[in-house]
């Protein structure tokens, strides 16, 4: 089976490659601009984008879209965490958490899979806390603030420890979980 994985980041595509050629899935970089609805909900986020890419004539793809969701902010910068980090960065999130006792945080990854005229859906998560200070240099985005066990950051980290606890690695596990369950693979 072939799979598209419609991303501007190579990077992405490497790591669907790892951890799907196991089940005989090949992975094929697509780079495809489709419009993001603006709405505070992952899934949403995903199905719309989904219907844009179907409506263009393609099928048999994967899209993935990642949130960071601090509890004492209400959320924020919930499915805007890109947007966060170029304009307040991890100092901003660390100012903004200033005082704050409550750290309670939650990294989401919502993948989108068609596969042979079916759609799957799946969110992975990753609770932990945001830090006082950033730690560690390792990483990307909120990597240095985010601590999924209290003690280290996602950024102090070995990057197979990183996908055996986190949102992404945790969408990943569920999408194999329903392609088995659909017999797909
Ligand atoms: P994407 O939706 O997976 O492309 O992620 C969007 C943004 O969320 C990234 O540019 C990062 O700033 C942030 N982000 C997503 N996943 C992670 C992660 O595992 N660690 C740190 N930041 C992340």
């Amino acid at each position: 089976m072939k799979l598209k994985v419609i991303t501007s980041n190579p990077g992405k595509v490497a790591e669907y490659q790892k951890e799907l050629s196991g089940y005989g899935i090949e992975m094929e970089h697509v780079r495809l601009p489709y419009d993001e609805v603006q709405t505070s909900d992952l899934e949403e986020v995903v199905n719309k984008g989904m219907d844009a890419i179907i409506a263009k004539g393609v099928r048999d793809f994967i899209i993935d879209d990642s949130g960071l969701f601090v509890d004492a902010l209400k959320g924020f910068p919930g499915v805007w965490p890109a947007y966060a980090q170029k304009t307040i960065g991890n100092p901003g999130i660390l100012r903004l958490m200033e005082g704050v006792a409550d750290r309670g945080a939650e990294f989401r990854c919502c993948i989108g899979c068609d596969v042979n005229g079916e759609r799957i859906v799946v969110t992975g998560r990753c609770r932990g806390v945001i830090t006082e200070s950033e730690q560690g240099e390792g990483g990307f985005g909120f990597d240095p603030v985010f601590s999924h066990d209290g003690v280290r950051t996602f950024a102090e980290i070995p990057m197979d420890e990183k996908n055996s606890v986190s949102h992404r690695g945790n969408a990943v596990r569920l999408l194999i979980d329903a392609l088995k369950s659909k017999g797909l693979i």
